[in-house]
């Protein structure tokens, strides 16, 4: 019995040790199987409003807060984490909407972008995370047009680990010129785009696009592969966009 009991704990353990499922784009990991590989994925599956979507049925607003971006572009380090690039950034980066103060945690990127419009991505997307003292987490999007090498992308990704679970010091990225002036952009509610799949996040999608080169659009693609999660049903999500 206590032989069993022995093997039993060992097995717990063993089943603990691995208890980051392995999540990824393709295969077993694929996004279609996310909510099944572990009990805290349960949104990505059974979810009313997940992220991404395509965006169609806009309702235009003339009365749509302005987004105020203030950062001090202080960043930590980038990061391969194996399902993107990502750069860390030190508190102090601010975007203000609606009377609210979200910190800039990180900026990552997708190829291709990961919502579209009437089904048509861009080749590339910067997510960039925010989240307020109160916990509510704010994603601001800033799409790429294939077009002149952009010099931000440059340096990330001239700094950027070509091996997964690597990192590399970085003390100044200017996500603020990545991101530039927030005049019109679209905005609904969310979620997380990865594991766990997190509801109640706030979406604002610039429509001030970046552009990225044809090489640095392939280098990214090249590095990481294509890691967009596919559209999921809007469930009749309200989208506006700002005049
Ligand atoms: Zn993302």
């Amino acid at each position: 019995m206590r032989f069993l009991n022995l093997l039993l704990f060992g097995f717990l353990v063993s089943l603990s040790a691995e208890n980051a499922p392995h999540w990824g784009y393709t295969g077993e990991g694929a996004p279609k199987n996310w909510g099944d590989l572990s009990n805290e994925f349960h949104a990505c599956k059974y979810g009313k409003y997940q992220s991404p979507i395509d965006i169609t049925d806009i309702i235009e607003s003339d009365s749509e807060k302005p987004v105020v971006l203030s950062y001090k572009n202080e960043a930590k380090e980038v990061v391969n984490n194996g399902h993107s690039l990502q750069v860390n950034f030190k508190p102090g980066s601010v975007l203000r909407f609606d009377g609210k103060d979200f910190t800039l945690l990180q900026m990552h990127f997708h190829t291709p972008s990961e919502y579209t419009f009437k089904g048509k991505h861009y080749p590339m997307v910067a997510h960039l995370a925010h989240q307020s003292k109160d916990g509510q987490l704010l994603v601001l999007a800033i799409m790429f047009e294939e077009g002149e090498e952009n010099a931000i992308i440059k340096q990330i990704w001239e700094n950027a680990p070509k091996k997964a679970g690597e990192s590399k010091e970085l003390a100044k990225v200017a996500a603020s010129e990545l991101a530039g002036k927030i005049e019109n952009y679209i905005r609904l509610d969310g979620s997380l785009t990865t594991p766990p799949c997190t509801e109640g996040v706030i979406w604002i999608i610039s429509k001030n696009n970046a552009t990225a080169s044809k090489g640095q659009i392939k280098f990214f693609t090249d590095t990481i592969g294509k890691n967009n999660r596919p559209t999921q049903p809007a469930n009749g999500r309200v989208i506006i966009m700002s005049e």
